[in-house]
Order: structure tokens, then C-alpha cells, then sequence
């Protein structure tokens, strides 16, 4: 009895695990013709520096609009692209145009100060970022000092003698590195100390609690003073109400980004936020 009982879970569950590997594949070999079908596209998200909400730059992220599966989220493709090798030249095409659209607006007169753009751990443990990274300045005219690399804390303590080489080098060519996803990976704090890191972004599910709970309130306090003793600046990521805003101005958080400042905005629409923004500014 429970043998056939097993062999109907079996052919119960068998079909759905097909269909999902097939998805995957088929989501795969999409991909990996998305760069050439210019199906890929940059968003940008205003990060705002606390407590008069100045604009400082963007966060870049990426987005896929393919022909066969539509819009997909990076929470679903960047794992595949990880897995499958992909985000090798995928992460590649992100980082140079970023770079281009970055120097395209500081030509334009825009004061951007940060272009964040997000590294997989793949990338930075396994293939020569430094090159990459100093290519895509070279190629663009991109000043390093603007470039923000957003990595999380898992790529820094898998092979801490290599990270710490990358790090040192980026650092040297006065690219900025920062925690993404801060307090979601490795509970071990020691790395913060090792590494010349610019910024932490605290993780978006943190702020769920803000400012109602006094836990979480309480552990994106701890985030904010480790941060500063550390002399690091700290970003609070998904703020969508105004009294966590309030809430992050009074425990003395230096940068935000969230819905509740802006979606993240394609370039056009980013600039036309910016200006529309800069100008109220100048009529208050
Ligand atoms: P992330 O780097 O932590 O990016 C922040 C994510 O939070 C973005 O999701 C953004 O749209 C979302 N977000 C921002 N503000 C709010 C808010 O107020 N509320 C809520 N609910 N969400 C908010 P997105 O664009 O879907 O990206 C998801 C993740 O995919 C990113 O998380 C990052 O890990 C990865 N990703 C995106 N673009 C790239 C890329 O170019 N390269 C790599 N390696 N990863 C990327
Ligand atoms: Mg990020
Ligand atoms: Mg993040
Ligand atoms: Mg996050």
C-alpha cells in the first residue's frame, strides 16, 4: 500500500518538476539570445540623501522584456543568468552601459554624484572585475569616483584573500563599493573591518516593521550606529511611507531609495523626474 502510494506521489509530482525544468530551460535559452535581440534594459532608482531629500544618483537595475516570455523579473532571470554562466556578459553589458548613460548625463549638466550598479557574487569572485570595471570607465569616460558597486556580503567572505585584492584594487581606482541586501547574508561582522567598504544598504525587509516595531526600529538603529562607527554612510532600501522617512531622518540615516521617492525610472523618465524635481526645489 505504501508502495503505491509512492509511485502516485511519484507520477503526481514528476510531470510538475518536467514543466518547471523545461520552463527554465526554455527561460534560458531566451536569455542567452536577449543581449543580441536587444531585449534588455536599464531602470534607474534616485537614491536621496537624508534630511533634505537632495538627489544624488541612481541605483541601476536591470530589466528584460523578452519576445516569447514577456516581461521577466531579475529575481527570476539574474539566478538562471548566475547558474547558467550568463551573467558574465550580461553583467558586462549592464556595467559599460550604465557607464555610457552616466556619462551621457554628466555631459548633459546633470550633477550625478553615484551611479550604483549591482555585481553578482559570481562576477566578482570568478572573472577579472577590475578589468571589467576599469575597461568600462575607459570606454565611456566615466569618472570612477561616481561609480558605486553594490555587492552582498556573501561575495565577501567565500574567498576573503581574493575579495580583499579586488576590493584594494577597485578602491585604488576610486570606484566605491557598498553592502547591498545588509543583514540578510552572513551573521559574521568581521569582514566590515577587513574591507574598505563605502556604504551599507540595509535590506528592504527591515523597514516593513519601521517605525511601528520597536524590534525591527531597534535593529535598523543598531545597522545605522554600526555603520557610523565603522565610518561608513548607511542607505535604508524599500522606504515606502512617509513615517519611515520621518522615522530614518530622526535616527540619522544618510541616504534612502524606495517607492516613496520614485519606481525605479527608465533614463528618459529619470531625467525628466530629476529636472522636474531640481526645479522644485528652486521655486520653494
Ligand atoms: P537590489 O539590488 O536589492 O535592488 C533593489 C530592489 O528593490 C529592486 O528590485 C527595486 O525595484 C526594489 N525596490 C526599490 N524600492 C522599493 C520599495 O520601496 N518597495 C519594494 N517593494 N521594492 C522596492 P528589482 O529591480 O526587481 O531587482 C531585484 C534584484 O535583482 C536586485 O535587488 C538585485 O539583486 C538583482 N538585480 C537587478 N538588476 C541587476 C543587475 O544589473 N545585476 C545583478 N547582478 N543583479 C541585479
Ligand atoms: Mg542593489
Ligand atoms: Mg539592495
Ligand atoms: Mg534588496
Amino acid at each position: 500500500q505504501a508502495k503505491s502510494r509512492g509511485r502516485n506521489r511519484y507520477s503526481h509530482y514528476l510531470p510538475c518538476l518536467t514543466t518547471a525544468a523545461r520552463e527554465r530551460f526554455e527561460l534560458e535559452r531566451s536569455l542567452r539570445r536577449a543581449i543580441a535581440q536587444e531585449e534588455l534594459s536599464l531602470v534607474f532608482q534616485p537614491l536621496v540623501e537624508l534630511p533634505a531629500q537632495r538627489v544624488v544618483g541612481a541605483e541601476v537595475l536591470l530589466r528584460w522584456h523578452s519576445a516569447e516570455h514577456g516581461d521577466v523579473s531579475p529575481v527570476r532571470f539574474i539566478p538562471l543568468a548566475e547558474d547558467s554562466g550568463l551573467i558574465v556578459p550580461i553583467g558586462a553589458w549592464v556595467l559599460h552601459q550604465a557607464c555610457r548613460q552616466g556619462r551621457l548625463w554628466l555631459d548633459q549638466g546633470l550633477p550625478l554624484e553615484t551611479l550604483a550598479v549591482n555585481l553578482s557574487p559570481v562576477q566578482f569572485m570568478h572573472h577579472d572585475v577590475v578589468a571589467l570595471v576599469r575597461e568600462a570607465l575607459a570606454h565611456s569616460g566615466f569618472p570612477a569616483h561616481a561609480l558605486e558597486l553594490e555587492i552582498t556580503e556573501g561575495a565577501l567572505v567565500q574567498q576573503v584573500a581574493r575579495a580583499t585584492d579586488t576590493l584594494k584594487a577597485l578602491c585604488d581606482m576610486g570606484v566605491r563599493v557598498s553592502v547591498d541586501d545588509f543583514g540578510t547574508g552572513y551573521s559574521s561582522l568581521a569582514y566590515l573591518r577587513r574591507f574598505a567598504l563605502h556604504k551599507l544598504k540595509i535590506d528592504r525587509s527591515f523597514m516593513q516593521g519601521v517605525p511601528v516595531e520597536r524590534a525591527e526600529s531597534g535593529l535598523v538603529q543598531g545597522i545605522l550606529d554600526l555603520g557610523h562607527k565603522l565610518g561608513m554612510c548607511v542607505l535604508a532600501e524599500g522606504v515606502e511611507q512617509q513615517a519611515q522617512l520621518d522615522w530614518l531622518v530622526a535616527a540619522g540615516c544618510d541616504q534612502i531609495q524606495g517607492y516613496l521617492i520614485s519606481r525605479p525610472l527608465p533614463a528618459q523618465d529619470y531625467v525628466e523626474w530629476w529636472t522636474a524635481r531640481l526645479s522644485e526645489l528652486r521655486a520653494d
